[in-house]
């Protein structure tokens, strides 16, 4: 008799956009296959717990029936592709949305293989050599590949963490081009040294119709130099670290025939994530929804899984997942909007106006027990957690600052914690390392402030420090930005002097 394996299941879901039926498959398989949840991650999907290893077929034929596809969700290739969720209408984002799905279609794996294993296709006799991936060849790439894209001044889909950030520059209603940074990624290892998470670094300026090549380029250059043996250094930000940002334009420059143009200065004014009541075009709303830690389910006091499964059906909106795992249900009515909010507080489910920014901005990585490589706890902890650190807040009257708080059950880093205002990393179970500093736009990474902090203690470690932001703070200065003035260093003695 087999064992009763089970599985995660990730989809594929461009930026993140997917129409009330589709959600609704989604609601309907995490019941009949799943463990009752639904999952949104940070890149702009959704994931199924628990699936049982006899049931993953007919999940992802349940999935494609509705146009949705898991290839790309995972392995060594590009991977979901995200951008800002936020509901933007008219030519321009129309056009961006274009190009993205664009890079999309020529990224995404063409093989039949999936087809033939998971949907009953046709199976599909190669001749010697030849391979079905044009851009993957035989051995794909050396490591997943994360591309982001996102409109200048708005970095609420951090998308320096990714190995392509594209930010769409605007004239008028056309897009004037595509600032390209490269070489970003998260993940480290926590016992080797060497390993690190980057920021992408500016690397060309494209305009709309090259965009595709070059994206494409740069993951050719990867697929040949990137590292094969050593599956810790293979993400390309290694590659970017080791040779150089020239150097990776003369060889993109070399392959493409034509020399890039050099990258735009981009301001970047905000990362906030778009919740609450949006106004659209044509008296349109769109209700941005908070989900704590992107869990989708019911609980004895919150029945949201019920309630959005209800909205779904009664009022059809198109839905956005973030990337900093909530959801925005575009495309409502004034009248709708109102009906919706109403039906929401009668399950239990507050209003993103209803949490305090502390909340708003925090985000946890599953871990345990989901995630096989957790090896402390994340989701669970952190909802105890970030209380307490609301508590504290108001308590030092500071309970109206937005400080970025992310946590991790491992050094991977799903949840960006390296590029949070406060980041806690597990260590070991129970206990997390403490990094401090990064700024609020998303492109300046922490550094590591305490090893090994209990989970209990992780809020009176840092008591200290948020007394000590709130006297000292200049005007308007954030959390991270007044870490960094006074230096680390600095904030340990201060440690050392209270305790
Ligand atoms: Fe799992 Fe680690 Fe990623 Fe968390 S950060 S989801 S524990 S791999």
């Amino acid at each position: 008799k087999e064992r009763a394996y089970s599985m995660m299941i990730r989809a594929r879901i461009p930026g993140g956009i997917l129409s009330a039926e589709q959600y609704l498959q989604f609601d309907k398989l995490s019941e009949q296959y799943g463990n009752e949840t639904m999952r949104i991650t940070t890149r702009q999907t959704f994931q199924l717990h628990g699936i049982l290893k006899k049931n993953i077929k007919a999940t992802l034929k349940s999935i494609n029936d509705v146009l949705i596809t898991t290839l790309g969700g995972c392995g060594d290739q590009v991977r979901n592709i995200v951008t800002c969720a936020a509901p933007h209408e008219g030519p321009f984002y129309d056009s961006v949305r274009k190009d993205l799905l664009a890079v999309v279609d020529a990224t995404s794996a063409k093989t039949n293989a999936y087809h033939e294993i998971w949907l009953d296709g046709e199976k599909v006799n190669l001749a010697e050599g030849e391979t079905e991936e044009p851009l993957y060849g035989e051995t794909y790439l050396p490591r997943k590949f994360k591309i982001a894209f996102g409109y200048e001044g708005d970095n609420c889909a951090d998308i320096f963490s990714n190995d392509i950030a594209i930010t769409a520059h605007r004239a008028g209603d056309e897009v004037a081009g595509y600032t390209l940074a490269i070489g970003g990624g998260m993940g480290r290892t926590a016992s080797d040294k060497n390993t690190r998470p980057f920021l992408a670094k500016p690397f060309c300026f494209v305009e709309p119709s090259k965009l595709t090549e070059v994206c494409k380029t740069v993951i050719g250059i990867q697929r040949d130099f990137g590292n094969r043996e050593n599956r810790k250094f293979a993400r390309m930000k290694y590659l970017v670290a080791d040779r150089g940002i020239e150097w990776f334009r003369e060889e993109a420059a070399k392959r493409l025939g034509y020399e890039l143009d050099p990258p735009r200065d981009i301001d970047w004014t905000s990362s906030h994530d778009h919740l609450g009541r949006l106004e659209g075009e044509a008296g349109k709303v769109h209700l941005g929804l908070f989900i704590e830690n992107g869990r989708i389910h019911d609980t004895e006091t919150m029945k949201l899984k019920s309630v959005l499964r209800e909205i779904m059906v009664a009022y059809q909106p198109t839905v956005r997942l973030t990337t900093q795992q909530n959801l925005i249900l575009c495309n409502l009515t004034e009248q709708q909007a109102s009906e919706v909010e109403q039906l929401l507080r009668d399950a239990g489910v507050k209003l993103a106006d209803e949490y305090r920014p502390i909340l708003l901005e925090s985000m946890a990585c599953p871990s345990m027990p989901t995630c096989g490589l957790g090896i402390a706890e994340s989701e669970r902890a952190l909802p105890t957690i970030i209380r307490e650190f609301e508590a504290a807040l108001v308590k030092l009257g500071l309970q109206d600052d937005g400080i970025i708080i992310r946590m991790t059950g491992c050094a991977n880093g799903c949840a960006r914690p390296y590029i949070a205002e406060i980041g806690f990393v597990g260590r070991v179970l129970g206990k997390y390392d403490v990094f401090l500093g990064a700024n609020v736009a998303g492109t300046r990474m922490n550094q590591l402030f305490k090893e090994m902090v209990p989970a209990q203690e992780l809020v009176s470690t840092l008591y200290p420090i948020l007394e000590a932001y709130r006297d000292e703070r200049r005007a308007g200065e954030s959390f991270g930005d007044y870490c960094v003035r006074v230096g680390l260093d600095q904030l340990q003695e201060r440690l050392v002097t209270v305790s």
